[in-house]
């Protein structure tokens, strides 16, 4: 029986973190412990928002915009153990504490951006900003604060609240609805095949798609499932043109095939409420709603980017499809070149090319050194250093700790890492913060951590990783220095809290130092000889990088187009699908390749709103990532200090404690344009 009394916030190991270097004692955590510290935390933190909102004395930013934001630290203590077990080192009891926590914050937050009184404090400061003589930092942050209520809905009527749940209701459970029919339809087909139908697969492609054919009952026969991991190799590597067609045209066409998992309707109601809840809240579209906080800010200035990328991207895929047909005509087809045709002649195309083995390259990729890469290219660029400590208690041994120091030898924070797969970790890469760096009220100094999936080797050999993990770990590290270098006053800006469209450029822009030469001469050396990478080897690696970049970018962008084409309208269409087919018609789509994500499929946008209107914002960090790292290569030196030190305040300490647009522009002295993305990409 969880019991609120018999927790003491101010003593319990999760909420006072007085173990070695100011982390949490794990020793003292038990699974069994969160259930009530949660519920204690939250109560503490509705009487903290009680506090602030019944505060008799007339608003100030001290007594209302400052208390708002330090008030809930226990929850937030509590929280950030509780989601890094989830995500790290989980077990059946934290997955049922998961299901049971999830609503209550959900409730939690939700309750606390409904409350008038609460919104009718921030709303007399807010109408007072001008005179209350606040720094720019302040400023942005009662800004902030306030439109986020506004968004909420604070600022209706109380038959426009009531609609706006009621709406948001609907868009979830539609969300819901739409993810679980894709599901079905992916679960449900299955092509399956024997032995004489493997022509061209190779070895791991087999053995993945022998279990998925076990899964389904058919032991000792193969199957082409839907599920992406399969989909595409198999198209990639199949010799059955015929199989290959099957393929395509069920995987193009989940979510569209008629009866209850049929998305057609789900979307068409999803675009009109989303469409009803921009008016309501005065935007003119939803795009424009969901833009309104990016750096982008609206969806011409998305055009402004995608539109030129999406010409060059139609010439690079035409060119290339060009000479696809000649290797098909060569080996022998008569058949017109269709879209199941495109990974197999591309990976014949790359094989020929660009013949090396990924094997060829792991003996040089050393975890350790890789680890020391992204901590030496953090030394050159911006000062810090970072210095292990052995023996320290953390969520699982595995978990490394190290102290980062400012050039001064003054410590900045704490950086932990985890890097092996294990059963009781999800999958994937990540960066998240058990605490992050702000100066407001007492301070907090960042304790920020990465997880990583890398196979954990023998006892006594070195981890080896490919180069797309060793990208992973420079990506995340990245993400980690947004946390580490933050140099901000107010919790709600710091690190990694900016808009959905800049928040990759760190990572993705730090992925860059990998591939410098000096980098790579320093630390890829073979871990029997020692040996620096040879240079061919380095070449064949990069010049791979660009590769089927006129396919991918079409695809991709594609999809981002029809995205911002459905929401930046201010009414629904009646037929989506219809829109799509005339949307793509317009932008003269090669019928030989297929969106990425069509709309009855299209999880990013529909499951959920968390990248509809915000798809383009892949490309748009590609942009952003690609334009930073062309400043160094301008100055001919890619650490250059002066850049260094530019990037360092305007975007790595910087937050969200100004503009996105203003940051970038701080740092670059212009906004950037796609040229460098379309480089990188090999499309110009
Ligand atoms: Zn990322």
């Amino acid at each position: 029986m969880p019991s609120t009394k018999a927790v003491d916030l101010a003593a319990h190991p999760l909420t006072t973190w007085q173990g070695p270097l100011g982390l949490p004692d794990f020793t003292r955590i038990g699974d069994g412990d969160f259930s009530g510290v949660f519920d204690a935390a939250l109560k503490a933190h509705e009487t903290e928002i009680e506090a602030i909102s019944g505060n008799a004395e007339t608003p100030t930013v001290e007594n209302t915009l400052a208390a708002l934001e330090l008030g809930g630290e226990a929850l937030d203590h509590v929280s950030s153990i509780f989601w890094c077990r989830a995500g790290a080192h989980t077990n059946e009891a934290i997955q049922a504490l998961e299901r049971e926590i999830s609503p209550k914050m959900s409730r939690h937050f939700s309750a606390i951006s409904m409350n008038e009184r609460l919104f009718a404090r921030i709303d007399d400061l807010y109408q007072r900003r001008e005179t209350l003589k606040l720094d720019a930092e302040t400023l942005r942050v009662l800004e902030k604060t306030w439109k986020g209520f506004v968004r909420s809905g604070a600022k209706l009527d109380a038959e426009g609240k009531k609609r706006l749940a009621s709406i948001n209701e609907e868009l979830s459970s539609l969300g819901t609805t739409f993810g679980q029919n894709l599901l079905a339809d992916e679960r449900d087909w299955a092509l399956f095949l024997d032995e004489a139908d493997l022509a061209g697969l190779p070895e791991f492609l087999k053995s993945a798609m022998a279990e998925a054919a076990e899964m389904r009952g058919q032991k000792g026969r193969y199957a082409v499932t839907l599920s992406r991991s399969i989909y595409e190799p198999f198209s990639t590597f199949s010799e059955r043109r015929d199989l290959r067609e099957i393929a395509f045209r069920a995987f193009t066409m989940r979510g569209q095939n008629g009866g209850a998992t049929d998305n057609t309707t789900v979307v068409r109601d999803m675009l009109r409420l989303r469409a009803e809840k921009a008016k309501l809240l005065g935007y003119a579209s939803f795009a424009a709603l969901k833009l309104d906080d990016t750096m982008a800010k609206t969806p011409e200035a998305v055009h402004t980017l995608l539109d030129p990328v999406w010409e060059k991207a139609l010439e690079k895929a035409a060119s290339d499809q060009t000479e696809l047909q000649r290797l098909a005509a060569e080996a022998g087809s008569n058949e017109k070149f269709a879209a199941w045709d495109w990974r197999f002649y591309q990976e014949k195309l790359r094989a020929e090319k660009f013949a090396f083995d990924e094997a060829e390259l792991k003996p040089y990729l050393q975890l350790d050194r890789v680890i020391d890469a992204c901590f030496d290219v953090a030394t050159r660029l911006f000062g810090i250093t970072f210095e292990e400590k052995k023996g320290i208690a953390t969520w699982h041994p595995d978990a490394r700790v190290f102290v980062v120091r400012n050039a001064d030898g003054s410590e900045r924070g704490l950086f932990l890492a985890d890097y092996f797969a294990r059963p009781s970790k999800r999958s994937g890469a990540w960066m998240s913060a058990l605490k992050s760096g702000y100066k407001l009220g007492h301070g907090s100094k960042p304790v920020i951590y990465n997880i990583m999936n890398f196979a954990k080797p023998p006892e006594g050999e070195a981890a080896l990783l490919s180069v797309d993990e060793a990208k992973t770990l420079f990506h995340e590290f990245g993400h980690a220095l947004h946390g580490m270098l933050t140099d901000v006053t107010w919790p709600s800006v710091a690190g990694t809290s900016v808009s959905r469209d800049f928040v990759e450029l760190p990572s993705q822009l730090y992925e860059h130092w990998l591939t410098v030469p000096a980098v790579l001469e320093k630390h890829a050396l073979h871990v029997k000889t020692g040996k620096p990478m040879p240079k061919a080897l380095v070449d064949k690696m990069l010049a791979a990088r660009t590769f089927g970049a006129g396919f991918a970018t079409v695809e991709f962008t594609a999809s981002a187009l029809v995205d911002m084409a459905y929401h930046a309208r201010p009414d629904a269409p009646n037929q989506p699908l219809r829109f799509e087919a005339e949307t793509l018609e317009k932008l003269d789509m090669p019928d030989t390749i297929a969106m990425r994500h069509r709309t009855p499929q299209f999880g990013h946008i529909f499951s959920g709103d968390g990248y509809s209107a915000g798809y383009y914002s892949y490309m748009w960090s590609e942009v952003l990532d690609a334009d930073a790292f062309a400043a160094f290569e301008e100055t001919g030196d890619p650490f250059n200090p002066a850049l260094a030190e530019r990037l360092r305040k305007n975007v790595y300490a910087a937050g969200g404690s100004k503009d996105a647009e203003e940051l970038y522009t701080a740092f670059r002295g212009k906004m950037p344009s796609p040229e460098a993305m379309m480089v990188k990409r090999g499309l110009v």
